[in-house]
């Protein structure tokens, strides 16, 4: 799960993260009272979307008084912002976060992600700060330095200052940076987030290091104890179809290709889409109905799939382990019934009685493909379609 700057930011100042001041406001009237009550001489007004690149797009200004600020942000609420990341359709900006103006002398980068290939959080560092970090770690990897956690022993203090170093920063700076970063890290774990950035990382002109930008992301299967942030997840920056989903339970993934894919388990969903591209084809989506393919799982499925326009064929990949491969295809026949199928489909079941079951969908007079084996299935599919 994603969040926005100014939920990253309230979570990075509990745990002693230095950020500038700054709160969210919804009306142009808010945006004013919070500049006015923050004081100072110079605002900026960022607009709120899970995406960055905000600053080129149009999405983050400077104002000079309480007043401008309520001009900008009445201009930038309600606006469709187009960033790279946002793609050529945009996002409506439905708040905005008024910060504190800050003096910056200088713009690094700090992130901490999980490195799987040593199942270890690395921190990464970088003094090309402000910029497309993925530009930076092809043309230039050189300049992005990698501090590895030992997860039994946590960051040490010894590594904060490393980075430091390694960023170029001196005296008291070194000082506020190794805090830093030993605070972001603690925020880090104690929140379960899968990722946090933090670009720009200021320092600023009398030589403190604060968090200019924030993005966080989390560990969805760890929100169920952290209900707080559970609380700060926003539907309407998510996609429609995978928001519908997680209502009915259902693990889906929307993709470019325009073959929809129905499969339990997720390591027999990602196999099933690794095999329609062998056969030439492309996966529409990634979709887990879970162990207990039901006939109220496989109609939810179904009906999620198909609201995909991209979609011109369906493969069913059930292997009947838990459940039994009768039971499914009395499922599929069962939910075929009451939607739309507007397009062919092609099943194939193996597992405990899968005879039985493909008897039945062969029988059962429908429009249905039914396939021998996995190879079969996605050859079948991808020629429906071509
Ligand atoms: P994005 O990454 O979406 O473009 P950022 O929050 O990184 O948005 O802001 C873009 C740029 O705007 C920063 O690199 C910085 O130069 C400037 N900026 C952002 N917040 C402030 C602030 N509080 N004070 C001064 N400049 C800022
Ligand atoms: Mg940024």
């Amino acid at each position: 799960m994603n969040i926005h700057e100014y939920q990253a930011k309230e979570i990075l100042r509990q745990y002693g993260v230095a950020v500038p001041g700054g709160e969210v406001a919804f009306t142009a009237d808010e945006a004013e009272k919070i500049a006015r009550e923050m004081g100072g001489d110079v605002f900026v007004v960022k607009a709120q979307i899970h995406a960055g690149g905000r600053g080129k797009g149009g999405g983050v200004k400077l104002a000079k008084s309480p007043e401008e600020v309520r001009e900008l942000a009445d201009k930038m609420l309600g606006m469709n912002l187009v960033t790279h990341q946002t793609g050529p359709e945009g996002k409506e900006v439905q708040k905005v976060l008024i910060a504190a103006g800050v003096d910056i002398a200088r713009e690094l980068y700090l992130g901490i992600v999980l490195d799987r290939s040593t199942s270890k959080l690395v921190i990464m560092a970088s003094t090309e700060g402000g910029v497309e970090i993925e530009k930076v770690a092809e043309e230039t990897p050189e300049k992005i330095h990698k501090e590895y956690i030992e997860p039994g022993f946590g960051i040490q203090p010894f590594q904060a200052r490393r980075i430091a170093f390694k960023l170029g920063l001196e005296g008291k700076q070194v000082r506020s940076a190794t805090k830093f970063i030993m605070a972001l890290y603690k925020a880090f774990v104690g929140s379960d987030a899968s990722l946090a950035e933090i670009n720009p990382l200021v320092v600023t002109g009398d030589g403190e290091v604060l968090a200019l930008d924030a993005k966080m992301g989390f560990d969805d299967n760890a929100l169920y104890r952290q209900k707080a942030i559970a609380e700060m997840r926003d539907v309407s920056e998510e996609d429609p179809l995978e928001v519908k989903a997680s209502e009915f339970h259902l693990n889906y993934i929307k993709l470019d290709g325009n073959v929809g894919c129905m499969v339990n388990g997720a390591g027999l969903a990602m196999a099933t889409m690794d095999i329609i591209k062998l056969a030439g084809g492309m996966p529409a989506n990634f979709l887990d109905v879970g162990g207990g393919a039901n006939v109220e799982t496989v109609r939810n499925g179904f009906e999620i799939i198909l609201s995909d326009p991209n979609v011109k064929a369906v493969l069913v990949n059930i292997f009947g382990g838990i459940v039994r491969c009768d039971r499914v295809a009395r499922g599929i026949m069962e939910a075929a019934k009451s939607i739309d199928l507007t397009v062919p489909l092609v099943v194939r079941l193996e597992g405990t009685n899968a005879v039985e079951a493909r008897k039945l969908l062969a029988e059962s007079g429908m429009n249905f493909e039914v396939a021998e084996s996995l190879e079969d299935a996605a050859n079948k599919v991808v020629n429906l379609i071509a």
